[in-house]
């Protein structure tokens, strides 16, 4: 089987921007690999050069095995997208939205209907299927997005921030129906700057910044690499930050205005190095001694936050 994806020296450019720079990778069937990156990254142009929404500048781009140059409508056959912003149709309802998405691909009236009934049943939505879109909620928009790309059963589902914008309930609604779509063979790529949705979803993922890879690997081995097990996140003025390095033997750190982040072996070290600071008198503000997650990966390898830019 080739791989889902293949990208090699891929780039794009809008004028003077280039939103993705010399991109390599290789995204294996049955994975779900993530995008995980800031605004402006370079996540979306990626995922639209996959599905075909906007071409290439310069490299090869492989989806399933077909060249997106010359096979975009076989690989369009192939795959499912769930797009950033919810474009279902307002004039339909929500079970119309399914069917009229159906003859794209040419599927039998009959067969349409019976995927389409089974689809609103397995993202929970079989109750409004005569419903007008505009009375659902955003999760519910964003669970019928997903039904409507899985209608030609895909191999392949492109996800560009799938849980953007949706509470906590609603995401994890849509997380539980990605999990169970990958138990069932559907390979995914999918976007997103929530570090626990990438942690929560993702067998692989590569963490970009200004249209580059900064690290790839999986949530466990980037934390492990990059950020150490332990994190003591301290809250004080910055002229006392060096004061605070200077008490224990601290492999990494990062600051980020008042924050000074630690980065330490393991839990009694980073209560050791609060103790110490107390006892040096050191004003804080606050103090959280935590594990490492893909956030901290991120603040070490860009030197900012997901949220900052
Ligand atoms: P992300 O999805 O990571 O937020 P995007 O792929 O949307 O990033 O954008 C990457 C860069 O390309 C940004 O600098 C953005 O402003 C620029 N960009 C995206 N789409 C267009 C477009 N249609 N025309 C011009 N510039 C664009």
């Amino acid at each position: 089987m080739p791989p889902a994806v293949l990208a090699r020296r891929l780039s794009k450019r809008y004028g003077d921007v280039l939103a993705v720079n010399e991109l390599d990778l290789e995204i294996q069937p049955g994975e779900c690999f993530g995008f995980l990156g800031p605004n402006g990254a370079g996540k979306s142009t990626t995922m639209k050069m996959m599905y075909g929404r906007t071409p290439i500048t310069a490299g090869e781009l492989y989806v399933l095995g077909l060249d997106v140059h010359r096979q975009m409508r076989a690989i369009k056959a192939r795959i499912g997208v769930v797009p950033q912003e919810d474009n279902l149709d307002p004039d339909f309802s929500v079970l119309q939205n399914l069917l009229v998405y159906a003859r794209y691909f040419g599927l039998a009236p009959a067969v349409a209907r019976q995927r389409a009934t089974e689809l609103l049943d397995f993202v929970g939505l079989s109750e409004k299927a005569g419903a007008n879109v505009e009375q659902l909620s955003g999760g519910m928009k964003r669970r019928l997005v997903i039904a409507r790309s899985l209608i030609n059963q895909p191999e392949l589902l492109i996800l560009d921030e799938p849980s953007t914008g949706l509470d906590p309930q609603a995401r994890h609604l849509v997380w539980s129906r990605l999990r169970e779509l990958k138990a069932r063979g559907v390979t995914q790529v999918l976007t997103t700057h929530y570090m626990d949705e990438a942690a929560q979803l993702c067998d692989r993922l590569v963490i970009v910044d200004r249209g580059a890879v900064l690290a790839l690997g999986t949530p466990r081995e980037l934390i492990q690499q990059h950020a150490g097990p332990w994190a003591l996140e301290l809250r004080l003025e910055p002229a006392h930050h060096a004061g605070v390095l200077g008490l224990a033997a601290v492999a990494a750190h990062e600051a980020v205005g008042d924050l000074l982040v630690c980065f330490l072996p393991g839990q009694a070290e980073a209560e050791a190095l609060t103790d110490a600071v107390r006892r040096a008198g050191i004003p804080l503000h606050g103090y959280l001694a935590r594990p490492t997650t893909l956030e901290d990966v991120f603040l070490r390898l860009a030197g900012r936050t997901l949220q900052e830019d």
